[in-house]
């Protein structure tokens, strides 16, 4: 199967998937979307309610902030792949429970295996520790590259958080520099 068949396989998986109770409130699973040849995959943490209606991520304000701020450093959403560790949208937003982010997991580990980019870049708190398996502190770890199962993981603010503090805002706006700076040494795949 190559990489554009099993991202299929997987949308088809997730659409009907019902392997935690988030699927039952469900308007739209979201499975992510962007470049299958991407070289970074950022990974958000769970569907709002804009992403839930339209089943896409990372459209809402706080999408929408991250679009500009890719865009601003020359990076296009149609140059990335932007995914969420759970792909259902938890009631009033709140975090989501590590059972289900244990119950959505496979999907993400199917999604990398898929597009195998050199980069990864998870955004806020959720998603970088269930990445690295470890509480991360991002205030103290954001900005920096580890390396992580072979690929390159960089640590980001969520851009929700960018939205609601200026000195969140300057960590983010900083974090997607790094991110974009790094893409434009890699050479086209
Ligand atoms: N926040 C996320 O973490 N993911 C989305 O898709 C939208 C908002």
């Amino acid at each position: 199967m190559n990489g554009l068949e099993s991202l299929e396989s997987i949308r088809q998986a997730v659409e009907v998937c019902a392997r935690c109770p988030l699927s039952a409130g469900r308007m739209h699973a979201v499975v992510g979307e962007g470049n299958p040849l991407a070289n970074v995959i950022l990974i958000g943490e769970a569907p709002g309610a804009s992403e839930d209606e339209a089943g896409k991520p990372f459209i809402g304000r706080s999408g929408q902030l991250l679009t500009r701020v890719l865009e601003e450093n020359g990076i296009s959403r149609g140059d990335v792949f932007i995914t969420n560790i759970v792909r259902c949208r938890p009631p009033g937003n709140r975090d989501p429970k590590p059972q289900e982010i244990t119950a959505c997991s496979p999907f993400l580990t199917a999604q990398i295996a898929a597009i195998n980019p050199p980069l990864l870049c998870v955004m806020g708190r959720h998603a970088a520790s269930t990445l690295l398996g470890r509480p991360v502190k991002i205030m103290q770890e954001h900005g920096l590259w580890l390396s992580h199962a072979g690929r390159e993981l960089l640590i980001a603010l969520h851009p929700s958080a960018a939205l609601r503090m200026p000195k969140f805002r300057e960590a983010f706006e900083y974090d997607m520099k790094v991110l974009a700076d790094r893409l434009k040494a890699l050479p086209a795949r």
